[in-house]
């Protein structure tokens, strides 16, 4: 095994396990082994014949995208099966070849492969945030600047912002292009605000690029450090015709407490919608996820799940493979009983009791913050609100004991749960706080 192959190799590995299902990953992918760097070609070796040719067959294409981006100076991958092992390596001392230093990316890219326009189907509901999207692919930076997306949770806009990503890199492999969360964005920011000498790192990282998308840009609502920061690097990167890409959960207009200088920009260029999908478009949306994963379903089970789940395509996704997941475990073709078993699950779960868990997955999305923010130490106002709103509704919606609650709440004192409660209580007059505190127990109850 050559350093190079293993450099390159290990670099490769956490950006195909976000691509697949970790059963896949561990079956295919971990199981190979990085053998050399020759001839511009990474070989990696198979354990078998058989999980050579499966290799080949499934993943050669995502094996070959995660080394284009670790990778400038290679060009292709061949996978090898261990018994040809031997034979490669007779071969290898007859061609020794001066191994090319390899170049390898500072970061992983945090464009998402699995999601591109190919793979996106498309439908009356969102046909025309897809042409802005291949617009703005096609020829950034010049028409539709900047472009908004927005809609409802798990209705793509995600998924077009990454396609965006990932056809820019392919057509123009030398333009930089960055895709960031506002919650990163956020995160970042807070971290060298104050210290005073990395404040310039933090703006060429955003200021130096071609293209700049923020998810979600609606989590910067009230945060004025943010939002002053998104408004420069808004007008430096539009003034050098750089394109932007935000998308969000409603339009411009209906984010609240936002600088209003930034809500006319983000009004700018051009504003897109995604509605939920017809009933035909998510058939087609269903079927294609299947074909992705090589499953044949019959048109009436795919009509039926699409009947069952309606307005979220992320959780049509979660139906499809529960039902596939039960059909590999029964050794059954995917049948509308099954579906309906899967969907037995889904609803024996939301009768059911409220779960600490789901109060704080709806706290986490209510506000933006992270499970391991809302349950650790750290004491700044975005994320200690958040935290003792949560752990209110938890001693409203849940009969659990204080002390328990502090347990889940990373051992924290029962006192102190207490006081967060009381503190919560005492400005349930204001109409922020009400609204807080509904907006997650909605959430809750929703699931
Ligand atoms: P959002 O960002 O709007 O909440 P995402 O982009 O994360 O939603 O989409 C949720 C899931 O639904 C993703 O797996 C995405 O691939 C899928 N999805 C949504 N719309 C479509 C579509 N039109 N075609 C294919 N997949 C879709
Ligand atoms: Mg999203």
């Amino acid at each position: 095994m050559t350093n190079e192959a293993k450099q390159v190799w290990e670099q490769m590995l956490p950006l195909l396990e976000t691509e697949i299902t970790i059963l896949s990953y561990d079956v295919w992918i971990k199981t190979l082994e990085p053998l050399d760097v020759k001839d511009g070609k990474l070989i990696l070796m198979a354990q078998s014949e058989w999980a050579k040719n499966e290799t080949n067959a499934r993943y050669l294409p995502l094996i070959k995208a995660a080394m284009n981006r670790v990778s400038s100076l290679l060009t292709n991958v061949d996978i090898i099966a261990k018994e040809e092992k031997d034979k490669y390596a007779s071969q290898e001392e007859t061609y020794k070849i001066e191994e090319e230093p390899i170049l390898v990316a500072p970061e992983p890219l945090s464009i998402n492969l699995k999601y591109n326009f190919e793979n996106f189907v498309v439908g009356k509901s969102n046909q025309l945030a897809v042409a802005a999207a291949k617009a703005v692919a096609d020829e950034p930076g010049t028409r539709y600047n900047p472009l908004f997306i927005y809609g409802g949770a798990g209705l793509g806009k995600t998924h077009l912002m990454h396609a965006i990503g990932n056809s820019i890199r392919a057509s123009q492999p030398k333009s930089k292009v960055m895709l960031v969360s506002s919650e990163k964005f956020v995160n970042e920011l807070v971290k060298y605000i104050g210290r005073e000498k990395d404040g310039p790192k933090f703006r060429d990282k955003y200021r130096n690029v071609d293209v700049l998308m923020v998810d979600d840009i609606q989590f910067i609502s009230g945060k004025p450090g943010t939002m002053e920061e998104i408004f420069h690097t808004f007008n430096e990167l539009y003034d050098a015709n750089k394109q932007l890409v935000f998308t969000s959960d409603r339009p411009p207009k209906g984010i609240p407490d936002i600088d209003e200088r930034l809500r006319t920009r983000f009004e700018w260029g051009f504003t897109a919608d995604i509605q939920p999908p017809d009933l035909e478009t998510r058939i087609a949306i269903l079927r294609k996820k299947a074909q992705i994963q090589k499953y044949n379903i019959s048109m009436e089970v795919l009509s039926f799940m699409a009947e069952c789940i309606s307005s979220n395509v992320r959780e049509m996704e979660g139906l499809l493979n529960k039902v596939i997941l039960l059909s590999q475990l029964n050794n059954t073709q995917p049948s509308i009983d099954l579906v309906k078993e899967a969907l037995n699950d889904y609803s024996a779960k939301s009768e059911g009791e409220i779960t600490p868990d789901d109060i704080i997955d709806a706290t986490c999305k209510c506000f933006g913050v992270k499970k391991e923010e809302l349950l650790g130490k750290r004491k700044t106002r975005e994320i200690v609100e958040p935290r003792q709103i949560c752990i209110y509704v938890m001693t409203e919606m849940l009969d659990l004991p204080l002390a328990t609650i502090g347990n889940i709440f990373g051992g924290r004192d029962h006192t102190t749960i207490m006081y967060a409660r009381d503190k919560v209580a005492q400005m349930l007059t204001q109409q922020k706080t009400i609204d807080d505190v509904n907006n997650v127990k909605n959430m809750v109850l929703k699931k």
